[in-house]
């Protein structure tokens, strides 16, 4: 096959013969080589020595990845058909499960190939495709992987072009189409999915562990505020906590009935429980003035967001945000913190945690730390793809 050599700057090579995987602008001394997306690239030093292989695919601010490092290995049909394998033998206690039956069966570059995740949900599975380039192999991905796993139904999701935004509403493959909605379970709890609607499906799998500890641990007889709160998932694992009460802040209409339906498919008495449709930012105000306080809080707002009042960027704004939060909780109360942000990591985030409380003039102490779980799979090779950053701090 037709390859495109990049050479690799001399200060990088080493990065990526450790196992570095992303293909970077600033590590190419030839960037305008690369033709179209979905070409094969080697990597070389600039005496043609081989370093790796991978593919021209623009996702962020990547421009492919590495696949190989044997230079005897090319990116075909085998190549596919050995990672997709080998990801899916490490999910063999998930697939064992009684209780959890949604779950992360390919992390892209955790598990060996850049550019594409995939989800199970009870049988039905989601391919999401992050670039052009991967998607050029859709055929091959898709041969291989029919082969090797027992499905019900496959679908997919193009999440590259128009900011991340998905351009393709109706995404089934083939096989059979699912219920709309679907019931799945994690942890013994049901969650109502719709593979139909675009890349949010209903739940984020990556807070699998969050949910269940703030269930198992931290919520019997408290009140509950779930900011940024989407179809309820931590409120519904809270109420199965036995909390005294939640409420759900979200501002899109879509959160009402989704969040209805999940308390509802759990048997919770969801009048019993407030949802309320209303920018965060409004509701602080109005926590405020009525001088309304939570025993625990959870805050897990999008990276950036853009509401009709207010803008949010987690990297600028976490601090102030949490300011607000600490705010409207008990003392000895609980907070727990999320962000999905990859441009910092957990050291910043604590940075802000720290910032936050010694201008609200408070003391606290974290109880837990988390990170992406175990079928999101990370590379100690590639650190930033272990996003997800999760505190919980009790105020003192
Ligand atoms: N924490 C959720 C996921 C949040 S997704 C969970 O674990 O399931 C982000 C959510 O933030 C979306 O549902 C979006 O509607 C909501 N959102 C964005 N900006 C908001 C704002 N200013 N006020 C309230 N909700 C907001």
């Amino acid at each position: 096959m037709k390859e495109t050599k990049l050479i690799i700057k001399k200060n990088f090579i080493k990065k990526f013969k450790g196992g570095y995987p992303l293909i970077f602008k600033d590590a190419i001394l030839n960037i305008n080589d690369l033709k179209e997306e979905g070409d094969i690239v080697s990597l070389v030093d600039d005496q043609n020595k081989f370093i790796a292989r991978g593919y021209y695919g623009k996702q962020n601010k990547g421009y492919g990845w590495v696949l190989t490092l044997h230079e005897k290995e090319n990116i075909d049909e085998n190549l596919f058909l050995k990672k997709i394998k080998i990801a899916i033998e490490k999910r063999k206690s998930f697939y064992d499960s009684k209780d959890t039956n949604a779950f992360r069966v390919f992390n892209g570059e955790g598990d060996g190939i850049g550019g594409f995740t995939i989800d199970n949900f009870d049988g039905y599975y989601v391919i999401n495709w992050y670039s052009r380039g991967i998607y050029k192999f859709k055929e091959a991905i898709i041969k291989v992987f029919k082969s090797i796993v027992e499905y019900k139904g496959i679908y997919q999701k193009r999440r590259f072009d128009t900011n991340g935004m998905v351009i393709e509403e109706d995404s089934f493959i083939c096989g059979s189409e699912a219920d709309e909605p679907l019931i799945v379970k994690e942890n013994g709890v049901n969650f109502a999915i719709y593979l139909n609607e675009g890349a949010m499906v209903g739940v984020f799998l990556d807070q699998r562990e969050v949910r269940k500890a703030i269930r198992d641990q931290y919520c019997k007889g408290k009140t509950v505020l779930n900011t940024f709160s989407y179809t309820g998932a931590f409120s519904v694992f809270a109420a199965l906590g036995e909390a005294s009460k939640t409420t759900s802040v979200d501002l899109a209409n879509r959160s009402l009935s989704k969040t209805i339906e999940n308390f509802s498919i759990n048997n919770i008495d969801y009048e019993a429980q407030d949802i309320v449709v209303e920018d965060v930012f409004g509701y602080f105000k109005y926590a405020n003035k009525k001088n309304m306080k939570f025993d625990v809080v959870v805050l897990d707002p999008p990276s950036f967001a853009q509401s009709k009042k207010n803008r949010f960027s987690a990297a600028k704004d976490y601090k102030d945000l949490l300011k607000s939060i600490i705010e409207i909780t008990e003392r000895k109360g609980l907070i727990v913190a999320s962000t999905n942000c990859a441009t910092f990591d957990m050291k910043k985030f604590k940075e802000f945690i720290k910032q936050a409380f010694i201008e609200t003039g408070k003391k606290y102490e974290i109880l837990e730390e988390h990170n992406l779980p175990k079928d999101f799979a990370t590379i100690d090779s590639f650190p930033e793809g272990n996003y997800l950053k999760v505190v919980f701090i009790r105020i003192k």
